[in-house]
């Protein structure tokens, strides 16, 4: 079969067309991959960062986002059949450790993520546990389902964080901060503040739902307006979308004292941070967002998909045939394209 894989410590990755078929075991589903989704943590695999280097067994083959059809299942697989229009959940656990068994699989102590620890979805078939197997809604089309992984790591966010009738700060518009305007707008969000450095993801963010949306290339003033605009008090929640140490700081300071801060962004390095102004003193909530909760997030995102109400069409840019791939790779790392899509058609 097709496959892109991580071939060697350095930059890159190698495209082959004789990858054996993964293994099925008996509850295993082998899908056959439609549309797959580049994530962040593809470029980083691609660009073998620290974080990559120490992470990712050369050989692999990368990548998480997809939507795919059932090719196959094991003896014991009963929820899902052969033709069946599927997605999955990347984290893989076992189900039996002390968090999956307390509804918290989503940080479970021993989970394998697709693409990173174990063969992905860049190929022409994919091996996952019938548990990881989502199917899709007949009314949602692939190009949506492909992207169910990074939407719902908006939805994580913006549900955990509770945004209705609130006001909200998104730094960092980014694919998932993109994602978040608009599942923030449909929660029921009052008003959306945006922060970012680029221009035309500035713009998309405030035809997405944003009241406002401040260029922090210049880091004066925005804080202030955003207070002016809040009764002086500053947002009800903050969600954190860029892992920028300044990012951080300003946006804690742009959060109401008692607010909810909601971060996903990873920062590059350990980040150091006014705990004392930003959360001991301002007594805010912070919550540490992690994937996506298996399943309520699953089904928050159908339902909101389904809605209508969510606008996604623009922030899925650009689609290749996978042998173009590294196509695919540039124009998601040049910052051209949003959401690349690849096509194994
Ligand atoms: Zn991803």
């Amino acid at each position: 079969m097709r496959a892109l894989y991580k071939h060697h410590a350095g930059e890159g990755l190698a495209f082959t067309s004789d990858r054996p078929v993964p293994e099925l075991g008996p509850r295993d589903v082998l899908i056959r991959v439609k549309k797959a989704g580049i994530c962040g943590t593809d470029r980083h695999i691609w660009q073998w960062d620290d974080w990559a280097a120490g992470r990712i067994p050369i050989g692999i083959v990368t990548g998480h986002e997809f939507v795919g059809v059932v090719e196959k299942v094991g003896d014991a697989v009963t929820l899902v059949r052969p033709g069946q229009r599927v997605s999955a959940e990347g984290h893989i656990t076992k189900g039996v450790d002390y968090l999956s068994r307390t509804g918290n699989a989503h940080i479970a102590s021993d989970t394998q993520i697709l693409g990173v620890d174990r063969d992905g979805i860049f190929a022409d078939l994919v091996s996952v546990p019938e548990e990881n197997v989502w199917p899709v809604h007949e009314e949602i089309p692939d190009k949506i389902a492909a992207i169910f992984d990074p939407l719902g790591n908006a939805v994580h966010t913006v549900m955990e964080a509770g945004v209705s009738a609130k006001s909200v700060l998104i730094s960092g518009v980014g694919i998932i901060g993109l994602m978040a305007v608009t599942v923030a707008r449909a929660a029921g969000a009052s008003r959306i503040f945006c922060t970012d450095i680029n221009p035309p993801r500035l713009k998309l963010a405030k035809k997405l739902g944003a009241v406002e949306a401040f260029d922090v290339s210049d880091p004066n003033g925005w804080v202030k307006e955003i207070k002016d605009a809040t009764r002086g008090e500053g947002v009800d929640v903050l969600l954190e979308m860029s892992g920028f140490p300044q990012a951080i700081d300003q946006g804690f300071r742009a959060l109401r004292n008692g607010g909810t801060a909601a971060l996903l962004g990873l920062p590059a390095k350990p980040v150091e941070f006014d705990l004392n102004a930003n959360v001991i003193f301002k007594g805010c909530t912070v919550l540490g967002i992690n994937g996506r909760r298996m399943w309520e997030t699953w089904y928050q995102m159908e339902e909101l998909v389904l809605s209508r109400r969510l606008e996604l069409d623009e922030i899925i840019t650009h689609e290749f045939p996978i042998e173009r791939y590294e196509e695919a790779f540039e124009t998601m790392m040049s910052g051209e394209g949003i959401k690349v899509l690849m096509d194994f058609a």
